[in-house]
C-alpha cells in the first residue's frame, strides 16, 4: 500500500493545516535544523497507531499537540490523516473494499486519541493491524528514527544482539525457553 498524502493540523510544530503529497518513488525532506523533518516522520508513526509517547520524544501523548510559541497560543487538538492507495487490495478484509484509505488519528488534550478510517470510527487496534499486516510483505513499512544507526554502531555487543533478535522476531523465544527451564 502506497502512502499518497499526509495531512497534519495542530501536530507538534505544524500548527496550521499542512498537506504533503507523496509521489511514488523516493521522497526527501530537507530543511534547517529544527524545521520539523523528524516531526513529519513522527506524524506518520503516530497515525499508524504508535502508543509510546517516548518514541514521539514526549513525556505524555498530549505533548504531540502544538504547545504554543511566542506569537501563537497552544492548541487543544491535533490530527493527522494518512492517505493510502489500496489499488492492489492488500488491506485487511475490514478495509479491503476501499480504493483509497484515509486513516485519521485525533487527540484532544486530556482525553486521548480517536481513530477514523474513511470517516468511520475504528479502534486503535484496527489501525495497528492495518499496518502490521502490510508489514509482512516485501514492501513493509520500516521507520528508523534519527540517531538509531549511530546508537546501533556504538552499542555494546549484547545490546546489539538483542536489537537483531527483535528485528528477527525471536525475542519471545528466550522468555519461553526461560519459562521451560524453570519447569
Ligand atoms: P534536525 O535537523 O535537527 O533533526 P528537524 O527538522 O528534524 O531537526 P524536528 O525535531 O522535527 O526538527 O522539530 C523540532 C521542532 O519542533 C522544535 O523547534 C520544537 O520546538 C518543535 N516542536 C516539537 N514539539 C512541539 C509541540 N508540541 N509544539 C510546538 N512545537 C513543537
Ligand atoms: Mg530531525
Amino acid at each position: 500500500m502506497q502512502f499518497t498524502k499526509l495531512r497534519l493540523s495542530g501536530f507538534k510544530s505544524f500548527v496550521d493545516a499542512t498537506e504533503l503529497v507523496i509521489e511514488p518513488g523516493m521522497t526527501g525532506v530537507v530543511g534547517p535544523n529544527g524545521c520539523g523533518k523528524s516531526n513529519l516522520v513522527e506524524a506518520l508513526r503516530w497515525a499508524m497507531g504508535e502508543t509510546s509517547a517516548k518514541s514521539m520524544r514526549g513525556r505524555e501523548m498530549d505533548d504531540v499537540i502544538f504547545a504554543g510559541s511566542s506569537d501563537r497560543p497552544s492548541r487543544n487538538v491535533a490530527d493527522v490523516t494518512l492517505y493510502l492507495n489500496n489499488d492492489e487490495r492488500k488491506a485487511p478484509a475490514m478495509f479491503n473494499d476501499l480504493e483509497e484509505i484515509e486513516v485519521t488519528r485525533r487527540i484532544d488534550r486530556g482525553s486521548g486519541s480517536t481513530y477514523r478510517v474513511n470517516g468511520k470510527e475504528v479502534r486503535a487496534r484496527d489501525v495497528q493491524l492495518l499496518f502490521a499486516d502490510a508489514a509482512t510483505g516485501a514492501h513493509s513499512t520500516a521507520l528508523v528514527s534519527q540517531g538509531r544507526i549511530g546508537a546501533l554502531i556504538n552499542a555494546k555487543p549484547a545490546d546489539r544482539r538483542s536489537l537483531l533478535e527483535e528485528a528477527a522476531g525471536i525475542t519471545g523465544l528466550h522468555s519461553r525457553r526461560h519459562e521451560a527451564e524453570l519447569r
